[in-house]
């Protein structure tokens, strides 16, 4: 058959999908009217969009600090670029290496508390380059089953066998443990704060157990920097950096960028920067991203009252949404979910919300098991309490509408 003929048809199978309501490829939801995703923003100041001339508030960005819009950030983004351009045209490994990527991780191996840091060109590539560096035949990851997709991707790259284990439980990831070759390397992998929940990992008991299985840990912490831990991340939270053997960031969150880092031992660094083939192969990060990611460091480190501020609105919000009966499980920072359930009734209240002027991400099976479909939503530290509250109301308004409301 030929490879493209699969793509007129359809993505799950259409008569289960059709017999329950369901669009069964992303066609058919544009044809529906209800489809959720690629759509352009025409401009964006950070906590409201506009799109096809109409304003939204946003609750649907990982700027959790709003440092988008930020003097400092957006000034030092337009000064590197003047000095060296929008691009490095090359990797790290030969031409791409730039003064402000060694600055960026020396400021960042400080920030986070380890030895050295590690700078990538996303997020995506630090996780797929740490891991299949590290992670050799005959070793084992072992990830909890909410792990973000890049974790599971650099799985992939590894030549070492990717262990899942039950989401947050110990139980289970103390029988992956027990049950991993004898001799294997044990790398075990959790997202420090997870992004579709918002729960923070149980790293205490997560330590322990690797302690006493002999397992080295990472957590990624793309939705913890800037957040928890005084904005120092999830092992700062805990008090427990030293316990932690990597640490990574995305810069394309907090940070008011893109890029990503890696941080721990020097010796591990060294290893790293000499085998991660997404370094390696790939372009490096441009100097006005470095930049703006440097001077969102300034800025979390003078302006800790923005970490204490969008903590303060995820709070307000939690309790809202509560008030107005609405669940939102387990989440303890600013990426609060709505637990909706049906696929439809989800894809009806996200698109209730964006004709009333809110902008949120709706997660649909696969990225969520059926029947759990859930509206995400997260919080900014520049969102204003009469923002705030328009949200609040509009959710009332939309959910009494759709009978979300328990
Ligand atoms: N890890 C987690 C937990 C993430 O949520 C993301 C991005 N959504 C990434 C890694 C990848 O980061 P980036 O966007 O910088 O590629």
């Amino acid at each position: 058959m030929d490879l493209f003929e699969k793509c007129r048809g359809f993505y799950s199978d259409p008569e289960v999908a059709h017999g329950m309501g369901y669009p069964a490829s992303p066609r058919e939801a544009q044809e529906m009217g209800l489809y959720p995703f690629f759509i352009p923003l025409d401009q964006s100041e950070g906590t409201e969009v506009t799109i096809a001339g109409k304003r939204l508030i946003m609750i649907g960005s990982n700027n959790y600090l709003g440092l988008t819009a930020h003097a400092h950030v957006r000034q030092a983004a337009i000064e590197a670029l003047q000095r060296f351009g929008p691009s490095c045209t090359g990797s790290r490994f030969l031409n791409g290496t730039l003064a402000l990527h060694e600055e960026l991780e020396g400021r960042l191996a400080q920030f986070v508390g380890m030895e050295k840091a590690l700078v990538f060109s996303t997020g995506y590539q630090t996780n797929l380059g740490t891991l299949s560096a590290l992670v050799g035949r005959g070793d084992v990851i072992i990830g909890d089953r909410e792990n973000h997709a890049s974790l599971v991707d650099g799985s992939r790259l590894a030549l070492g066998k990717l262990l899942r284990f039950r989401h947050n439980d110990m139980g289970d990831l103390e029988r992956v443990l027990i049950g991993a070759p004898k001799n294997a390397g044990k790398l075990v992998v959790v997202d420090g704060v997870f992004s579709m929940s918002g729960e923070i990992a149980p790293l205490p008991d997560i330590i322990s157990l690797c302690r006493k299985h002999g397992a080295r840990l990472m957590v990624d912490d793309a939705h913890g920097m800037g957040v928890t831990g005084r904005g120092r991340g999830t092992a700062a939270h805990y008090g427990l950096t030293d316990e932690v053997d990597l640490i990574m960031g995305t810069f394309s969150k907090s940070f008011a960028s893109i890029g990503g880092f890696i941080a721990g031992e020097a010796a591990t660094i060294h290893w790293i920067k000499h085998l991660a083939r997404p370094l390696i192969f790939s372009a490096s990060l441009p100097a006005p991203n470095a930049a703006a990611a440097l001077a969102a460091l300034d800025v979390m480190e003078q302006e800790p009252e923005r970490v204490d501020r969008v903590n303060a609105i995820a709070e307000r919000m939690r309790n809202g949404y509560r008030e107005l009966g609405f669940e939102v499980g387990a989440s303890e920072t600013p990426i609060i979910p709505i637990l909706i359930g049906d696929q439809m009734k989800a894809l009806r209240m996200w698109k209730a919300l964006f004709e009333a002027g809110v902008y949120t991400n709706v997660a649909l099976p696969p990225a969520v098991p059926p029947g759990e479909s859930i509206l995400r939503t997260s919080y900014m530290a520049t969102h204003t309490d009469e923002q705030m509250g328009k949200v609040l109301a509009i959710f009332a308004r939309v959910g009494k509408a759709d009978e979300v409301i328990a």
